[in-house]
């Protein structure tokens, strides 16, 4: 699997620097932002590194695509959120500061202004009380259901 030794993500993936994982395949890992645009801001990237939507290999999209639904259910049954905002940036000018891919998944109250990022570090205890339950809606059956 290609890595890349200066990469924030590889380190995760590596398990070189923490993360408060939710969810993690073989090719895809998903774990909180720890700069919360939103309560639930949950990012699944790819496990191998790819810079962007542009090179990022076909089988390696298709599994964050396939992992993003997974996670919007588990995040819709656990914190029933009225939205979701489902996004990526590619190259800085867009907006990406991590250049590995990865997908945003951002919950949203009816009426609440919500950036495409988080500015400010959020409490590490309030994230993980949050992905405590994103993790148990995951462990759960129902879940995945996609009348949910
Ligand atoms: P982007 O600007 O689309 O590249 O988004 C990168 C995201 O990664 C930002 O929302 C950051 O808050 C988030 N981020 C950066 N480092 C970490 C980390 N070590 N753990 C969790 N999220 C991170
Ligand atoms: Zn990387």
């Amino acid at each position: 699997m290609q890595q890349n030794d200066n990469c924030i993500f590889c380190k995760i993936v590596q398990r070189r620097i923490p993360c408060d994982k939710v969810y993690e395949d073989d090719s895809t890992l998903s774990f909180m932002d720890i700069n919360p645009a939103s309560e639930g801001h949950t990012l699944v990237i790819a496990k191998a590194h790819f810079a962007s939507l542009l090179d990022i290999d076909e089988a390696s999209l298709v599994a964050v695509a396939v992992a993003s639904r997974r996670l919007a259910r588990a995040i819709q049954a656990a914190l029933q959120p009225d939205g979701m905002r489902v996004g990526q940036f590619n190259g800085a000018a867009a907006g990406q500061t991590v250049f590995h891919y990865h997908l945003h998944i951002i919950p949203v109250r009816a009426g609440q202004k919500v950036g495409s990022h988080g500015r400010t570090p959020g409490q590490p205890e309030a994230i993980r009380q949050v992905a405590d339950k994103i993790r148990a809606a995951l462990a759960s059956p129902g879940s995945q259901d996609a009348a949910r």
